[in-house]
């Protein structure tokens, strides 16, 4: 499915703390196959297994995330219903999943707070623009990874979430790893059987940090 104009339903809240006002985006339903967890071996990266449906959601909450500066997109994924892991052994907790840009700069330790006041929102409905292609990003000298310290997303873990921040850029260059693994990869598993299908996306200068598998036993959706 074409991720350019894809729907997402989603809730709006306002939510003022102080003189500070955030707004705050989560999906209206609950993503029932998105687990969200820092793996239990060396590299303590994040993995986030999903099925279709969540995959195409997350990658609109990354496109939401690149471009609304002032915009918290939460996604609450603690309980989502399925939680399926790569490997059956790992019991790290799941966590939520939180997108923003630097420069709004809210800091992590307010978000219990924020997150607690985020009352029904107001629905809304988000239309997929798409992501530029790779190549109109790059400097013109074309070196992906002389980026300047703007550019890339930085992950931080508290209060049970994954919090992931960047500029514009910074989250516009991992669109290509989203638009795959939505777009292209449900051809890939088709033809692929059997096969281990991601998404790898750079976090710092880790450049798979963030692991996107499409669930082995859910292959086809939960909700299909
Ligand atoms: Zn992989
Ligand atoms: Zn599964």
């Amino acid at each position: 499915m074409k991720l350019e104009g894809a729907r997402w339903r989603t809730l709006i809240s306002t939510v003022r703390l102080g003189r500070d006002e955030y707004q705050v985006v989560r999906p209206a339903k609950p993503l029932r196959h998105a687990s969200l967890y820092i793996t239990d071996d060396a590299f303590r990266n994040a993995e986030l297994l999903v099925d279709k449906v969540a995959a195409r959601e997350l990658a609109m909450a990354w496109e939401l995330a690149m471009r609304s500066p002032r915009t918290v997109v939460y996604l609450p994924l603690r309980q989502t219903e399925y939680e399926c892991r790569s490997f059956e052994e790992d019991d790290e907790p799941l966590l939520d999943l939180v997108l923003m840009h630097h420069s709004l700069g809210f800091p992590p330790s307010l978000w219990k707070e924020v997150r607690a006041r985020l009352g029904r929102g107001r629905p809304h409905v988000v239309r997929s623009r798409g992501f530029l292609p790779v190549e109109s990003l790059l400097t013109p000298d074309y070196q992906p990874l002389r980026r300047t310290c703007r550019d890339v997303v930085r992950h931080r873990v508290a209060a049970r979430t994954v919090f992931l921040t960047g500029s514009w850029k910074a989250f516009a260059l991992t669109g290509e790893q989203w638009r795959w693994l939505v777009e292209d990869g449900p051809r890939w598993i088709h033809e692929n059987p059997g096969r281990h299908c991601c998404a790898e996306i750079a976090v710092e200068w880790d450049w798979d940090w963030l692991h996107v598998v499409r669930c082995d036993d859910h292959r086809v959706g939960v909700n299909a």
